[in-house]
């Protein structure tokens, strides 16, 4: 924990004292943020950091491989459409962002099979995915085919989203927009999904 403490005194001494008033403002007044990020748990992949954002801008929601599933309201677990549910109903945030990335273990699972002591969870989670494969030419060499698998599952995702009836209607009714973009690991660079294909942020 030394260096999470670490961190934390960094965060009391150097931040706070600049983002206190926003913090408090944030406790009084709550939350209102117009951008729901469902990202992937990777630890490279921080949306708070990429899109460098302040407390309040961001709604979060991590989970292997940025996956949305299909609306299934059923007496499951719903962890992610939980917070889909939350922000899109209660918060009515504006715009959500699916971002998918790089190197995802995620992706690799669902296209090689999961680790060995990775099956209880992760292999059943990511058949979520298996869809996008589909869409995906088998004669790629293997890291264009990893690539293209991960831009074909943010695609899968936004479709997901679109069989909640609740997003179905406000993107409807012009009142919620879906996104969805690739984060590079290696080169820092943000492509966004167009409708047809992935293209650089200029
Ligand atoms: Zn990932």
């Amino acid at each position: 924990m030394d260096r999470l403490f670490e961190g934390y005194r960094r965060f009391r001494t150097e931040t706070w004292p600049t983002e206190a008033a926003r913090y408090q403002e944030l406790a009084t007044v709550g939350q209102s943020p117009e951008t729901l990020v469902i990202a992937c748990s990777d630890s490279r992949v921080d949306p708070q950091t990429i899109f460098d954002a302040g407390p309040g801008e961001l709604f979060i929601v991590r989970n292997v491989a940025a996956l949305v599933p299909p609306y299934k309201p059923d007496s499951g677990y719903h962890g992610t459409s939980a917070a889909l549910e939350f922000s899109v109903r209660v918060l009515k945030v504006k715009r959500i962002v699916v971002m998918g990335h790089a190197q995802c273990g995620g992706v690799q699972a669902m296209a090689r099979g999961a680790p060995e002591e990775a099956r209880d969870f992760v292999e059943p989670w990511m058949q979520i995915a298996k869809p996008a494969l589909k869409n995906v030419p088998d004669d790629l060499d293997p890291d264009q085919f990893l690539s293209r698998c991960e831009t074909e599952v943010v695609r899968l995702s936004l479709a997901n989203l679109m069989t909640f009836p609740w997003v179905e209607e406000a993107v409807s009714a012009g009142r919620l927009e879906l996104n969805g973009c690739r984060f590079a690991i290696r080169t820092g660079a943000l492509e966004v999904y167009d409708g047809e294909r992935f293209a650089p942020v200029t």
